[in-house]
């Protein structure tokens, strides 16, 4: 596993050494004070935890902290206080800001080293289990859960930006007939590569694509119009077609094909996201009437 990384946020440049030296099993990043250590947080990689002197000339870690928690790319990262403020007062304030722990200074380096692994192995727990709820179990691609919260992304952003979304929703044909004809093992694994031949077709950073439902995929494309759809969707069928996973079925060719059914829209406020779904879906029902293996793209 990479190493975690911690930030240490301290005025004391003494503490910020003595810490590091402590915490010499991990990545460190040292900030002298909360103005630097924002700075820090707004421009690099995100540590996998924060700890926090209180008492610092300008921003006092109380307040440092409230401004970590209200921003949502911050909010998840763990925060211990370390200080010398040694009341129950400020220790209750400082849990109650959304602290995972306090220390207090002088500190023994061995219980600094405990609670940090206990926090970091809750932090690591729960970012596991925040991927594995979005990523479907088989294919080990995004999820249809995944897929509703990217759907819902882009269409606001298309709304905003007035730009193209499309979607193409894709469905692999008589796969029934193929799981009676060479059992599920074999359906499963090639689901996997269907999933892996599209995903491997998606060019662009923001291109998505998830597994919909049992052999249903959906690719989500934004800032792309019916023409730029149009040519995904038959790279990825041909790319498919290429595979020659062995499907002796009753019509069409005796390998595994997928029908595709794209929808381009410039989306606007008034409609849901839920219509481009429908939409797609029309078009790949269109597609499996032409007689499969072949994609139907429309556009608003
Ligand atoms: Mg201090």
């Amino acid at each position: 596993m990479e190493k975690n990384t911690i930030m240490v946020v301290d005025d004391q440049t003494l503490n910020l050494y003595l810490l590091k030296d402590v915490l010499n099993e991990y990545k460190v990043i040292l900030a002298k004070d909360g103005e630097q250590a924002l700075k820090i947080l707004e421009e690099e990689i995100l540590p996998d935890l924060i700890l926090l002197d209180i008492l610092m000339p300008g921003m006092s870690g109380f307040e440092v902290i409230k401004i970590i928690k209200d921003n949502d790319r911050t909010r998840d990262i763990p925060v211990i206080f370390i200080t010398g403020l040694n009341s129950a007062e400020d220790e209750e304030q400082g849990l109650n800001l959304g602290a995972m722990d306090y220390i207090v200074k002088p500190f023994n380096p061995a219980i600094v080293r405990a609670r940090i692994r206990n926090t970091l192995k809750y932090r690591n727990q729960q970012k596991m289990l925040e991927t594995m709820v979005h990523i479907d179990g088989l294919t080990e691609i995004p999820n249809r859960r995944n897929f509703d919260i990217i759907l819902d992304r882009e269409y606001k952003s298309a709304v905003r930006n007035k730009r193209w979304l499309s979607l193409i929703m894709i469905d692999v044909d008589q796969f029934k007939h193929y799981n009676d004809n060479y059992g599920h093992a074999k359906g499963d694994e090639a689901l996997i590569r269907i999933a892996k031949t599209i995903k491997s077709c998606l060019k662009r950073p923001d291109d998505f694509v998830a597994r919909y439902g049992g052999e249903e995929f959906a690719v989500i494309l934004p800032d792309t119009d019916e023409g730029g759809g149009r040519k995904v969707a038959e790279n990825i069928r041909q790319a498919i077609n290429s595979l020659r996973i062995k499907h002796q079925k009753p019509e069409g060719d005796p390998w595994l094909t997928i029908s595709l059914g794209s929808y381009s829209s410039m989306p606007n406020a008034f409609r849901k996201e839920n219509s481009l779904i429908e939409k797609a879906d029309a078009c790949l029902y269109k597609a499996k009437h032409n007689g499969k293996n072949c994609t139907v793209c429309e556009q608003e």
